[in-house]
């Protein structure tokens, strides 16, 4: 696919029912629109520096996110990996460790909150090519895949936030949050 092809696309916020919507199986994998939509939520969630990001995010109600850890400006101490897509998952294992992080979302401009996650999880899910791939993810990936699974859900990070007490804008959260 030609980057230049590639496009940002607009983000649904807060208040959008296509964030609300639980979303469809994606059905062929191989089409050039799935294909061409992966590469756009790829494309886009690296220019907004976000660590992953799920097509109900861009108006798109079907069941596929992009996890794409690194170091940016939102997340200063992301682990790096190459983007990967994740098409029709199933959470098959959550570990009974479970650790409280900070979160944000592209969709919540803005917010930081602490969100109680497994620390462990394994993932049944197809890959771009089609194929179906079963692997354990842990600590800040299996953050990312934990939040990207609810937005295919109907779930924001807010739903799960435990107290008020643990939100945080965005300012206060780069101010005070040195090792998060
Ligand atoms: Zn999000």
């Amino acid at each position: 696919m030609n980057a230049a092809t590639n496009k940002v696309l607009k983000v649904a916020e807060l208040g959008n029912p296509v964030l609300r919507s639980p979303a469809r199986l994606v059905e062929n994998i191989q089409s050039p629109y799935v294909q061409q939509l992966i590469d756009n939520l790829i494309h886009t969630a690296a220019k907004t520096n976000g660590v992953g990001i799920a097509a109900p995010q861009v108006f798109e109600s079907v069941r596929l996110f992009i996890v794409a850890s690194r170091p940016n400006l939102r997340y200063l101490h992301a682990p790096v990996m190459e983007p990967m897509p994740m098409i029709n998952p199933q959470i098959v294992a959550y570990s009974d460790e479970q650790v409280k992080g900070w979160e944000g979302c592209l969709s919540v401009p803005g917010m930081r909150g602490q969100v109680m996650r497994s620390r462990e999880i394994e993932v049944v899910y197809c890959d771009r090519e089609g194929q179906q791939q079963q692997k354990v993810f842990t600590d800040f990936v299996a953050r990312i895949i934990q939040h990207e699974f609810d937005h295919i859900n109907g779930t924001v990070f807010l739903d799960r936030v435990e107290s008020t007490l643990d939100l945080m804008s965005d300012a206060e959260y780069h101010a005070r949050i040195v090792c998060g």
